[in-house]
């Protein structure tokens, strides 16, 4: 893959696995011909030549071949979701601000997944997991539809290393029909001091915000919970203006912002 220096020119990359993750959502695994190094919280501007170009977060970890997690909702992720082996892409980044680590090193933390927010924070779940001394007890609040319950095999492994994963699962007797919308509610079954903790959101807008007020009600200072959003956005490098957010755009000052970032620019 040729390192182009102008951002708008996606490098040619093949598909090389295509898995089925649950119903409309497929798991993506690229050849890139290069590194193309990630880190959590990025996103790349994949291509389906003739259909368009769309942002989609990284869902592998850095040890990993490039993976991206994608449901099909319209246009472009239908295209994408036609794609088979050796099919090829474009692909433009990785782009955005990852997310910081250093505010939870040494600190219990919290992760708080709605939906397909999972698919950016399992390669933070994954920095948890992997560097386990670095850092406290982990928790994991997990809403989801029980159809679209992402990683399983994978969140049997961290619960058997000692991650506590809590699940409100749509569909399940422990929750109602809002799965997603409801993880923030049982935070009451996390057993740790909220003011020390660190948190990492991602979720459908209405479940992060109600995730970072219930967070701070409990005494966890707002530069220590994160999240990432999510906004349309068409070019991923601040100048097409789609993800305008008060002074600041979601493709390059985020898409990852601390509690404490979005409140000073009115955002909560
Ligand atoms: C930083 C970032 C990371 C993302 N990561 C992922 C990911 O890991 N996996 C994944 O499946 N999707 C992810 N998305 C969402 C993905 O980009 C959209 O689903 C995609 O752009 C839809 O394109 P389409 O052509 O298939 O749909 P369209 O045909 O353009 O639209 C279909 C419907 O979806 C709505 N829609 C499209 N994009 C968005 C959006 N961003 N927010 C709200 N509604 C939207 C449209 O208004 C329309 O109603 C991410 C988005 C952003 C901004």
């Amino acid at each position: 893959m040729k390192n182009n220096s102008n951002v708008y020119i996606p490098a040619v990359a093949t598909v090389n696995e295509v898995r089925e993750m649950a119903p409309d959502i497929k798991l993506f695994t690229f050849k890139t011909g290069r590194p193309m190094p990630s880190r959590p919280g990025q996103f790349f501007m994949i291509s389906v030549f003739g259909y368009g170009e769309v942002p989609i977060s990284i869902t592998s970890t850095e040890d990993e071949p490039l993976g991206l997690c994608i449901k099909k909702v319209g246009y472009v992720t239908g295209a994408i979701h036609q794609l088979r082996p050796g099919d090829k892409v474009g692909l433009r980044g990785p782009y955005g601000r990852e997310f910081p680590f250093d505010i939870a090193r040494g600190r219990d933390v919290i992760v708080m997944a709605g939906g397909l927010g999972m698919i950016p924070l399992r390669p933070v779940i994954h920095e948890f997991y992997s560097n386990a001394g670095d850092y406290g007890k982990v928790s994991i609040l997990y809403g989801c539809r029980k159809d679209e319950m992402l990683y399983n095999e994978e969140i049997d492994d961290w619960e058997k290393a000692g991650i506590d994963v809590i699940y409100g699962l749509r569909g399940k007797q422990i929750d109602g029909p809002d799965g997603c919308v409801r993880a923030p509610h049982h935070l009451s079954q996390v057993e740790t001091d909220f003011s020390e903790a660190a948190a990492y959101i991602c979720g459908p807008q209405n479940m992060i915000d109600l995730s970072m007020r219930e967070l701070e009600d409990r005494g966890m200072p707002p530069e220590r919970i994160v999240t990432s959003l999510e906004a349309h956005m068409k070019c991923g490098v601040g100048k097409c203006g789609h993800c305008y957010m008060g002074p600041q755009y979601v493709c390059t000052d985020g898409p990852v912002f601390t509690m404490d970032e979005l409140q000073k620019i009115k955002h909560v």
